[in-house]
């Protein structure tokens, strides 16, 4: 495929992941790598490919249950704690009646699975607005990053009405909301909502689980510009300003994803990209997803 064997430099990479500026001062690489669905046994090798290859930034989640293989590439790195940035969320889909008590039990367990003393951004995992129980959740976040625990605290899944709720009747605004998003989910309003909220706007499966690659428009530009349809997308979520964490296992597909800084798509190319946003979702729907 087009631009796969492109020559891979480290050290420019690594140089060239551009960063976020969140809410509260905090410098997030605008990519890094998400580790959903990758087991705990492989999560080590994937996650020392990515850290080798130029990744800073990792996503992971208490659910993903890889938190310890995680752990375990991030010590092995030899990377200095400050030039990292660890993302996990809490799991809060159980039908625990949520207190402060509990959500510190659950973010010290994931402090120690990664072996770590602090976690620079810790999210929500999913709203469940039926439930009525995240301002709670929220409040106890406050108090996490408060101690300097999180070096930011944030959502994952809000919508609109949770978003507007949560910064009504609580401190802190949200430092990122991470949803799904990508060209058949392009999500304008939540994007408009954050910019005007000081929320930063993080893409999961920013690839749509790869069933984008396969697409006759990305597949189009991909070739008038050389690159792989991976890079396509996911140079169109870094001109948007979204913040991505793609997947892969694949050592050259993890490559290839941090390859993507040195080529900009035209207006033509934004026009056929827009024309892909059906409104589709690859996950669950935020406004009832509840897995108790
Ligand atoms: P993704 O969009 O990143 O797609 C990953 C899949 O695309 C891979 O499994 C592989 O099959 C394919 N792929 C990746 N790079 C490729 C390449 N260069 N060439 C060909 N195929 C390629 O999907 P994802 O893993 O669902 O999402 C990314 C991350 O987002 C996750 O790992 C996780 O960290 C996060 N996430 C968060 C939530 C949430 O609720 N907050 C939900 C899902 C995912």
């Amino acid at each position: 495929m087009a631009g796969v064997n492109r020559p891979f430099d480290k050290e420019s990479n690594v140089a060239k992941i551009p960063t976020v500026t969140l809410n509260n001062g905090l410098t997030m690489p605008q990519l890094g790598f998400g580790v959903f669905q990758v087991p705990d046994a492989e999560a080590e090798a994937a996650v020392s490919t990515a850290l080798a290859a130029g990744y800073r930034s990792i996503d992971t989640a208490a659910i993903y249950g890889n938190e310890q293989g995680t752990g375990a590439a991030l010590a092995a790195s030899g990377i200095a704690r400050a030039d990292l940035f660890v993302t996990t969320k809490l799991w809060n889909g159980a039908s625990t009646k949520w207190t402060a008590a509990a959500v510190d039990r659950e973010f010290d367990a994931s402090l120690n699975r990664l072996g770590l003393d602090y976690i620079d951004l810790y999210l929500i995992h999913w709203p469940h607005p039926m439930r009525e129980d995240y301002l709670t959740i929220w409040r106890a976040f406050e108090d996490i990053a408060r101690s300097g625990r999180a070096k930011a605290v944030g959502v994952s899944n809000f919508q609109p009405p949770q978003l507007r709720r949560l910064i009504a009747e609580t401190e802190l605004v949200p430092a990122v909301n991470q949803i799904e998003l990508h060209p058949r989910l392009q999500q304008a309003e939540l994007r408009a909502l954050h910019t005007s909220l000081g929320i930063a706007t993080e893409a999961w499966s920013p690839l749509g689980q790869g069933s984008l690659l396969t697409d006759p428009v990305i597949g189009k530009i991909a070739a008038k510009h050389g690159r792989t349809a991976a890079q396509v997308v996911l140079n169109w979520h870094l001109q948007l300003g979204n913040i991505v964490i793609p997947k892969s296992v694949t050592p050259s597909r993890i490559r290839e994803n941090l390859d993507v800084f040195d080529f900009t798509l035209d207006d033509q190319d934004r026009t056929l990209i827009a024309g892909l946003d059906v409104g589709t979702r690859v996950g669950p729907n935020p406004d009832t997803f509840d897995p108790k």
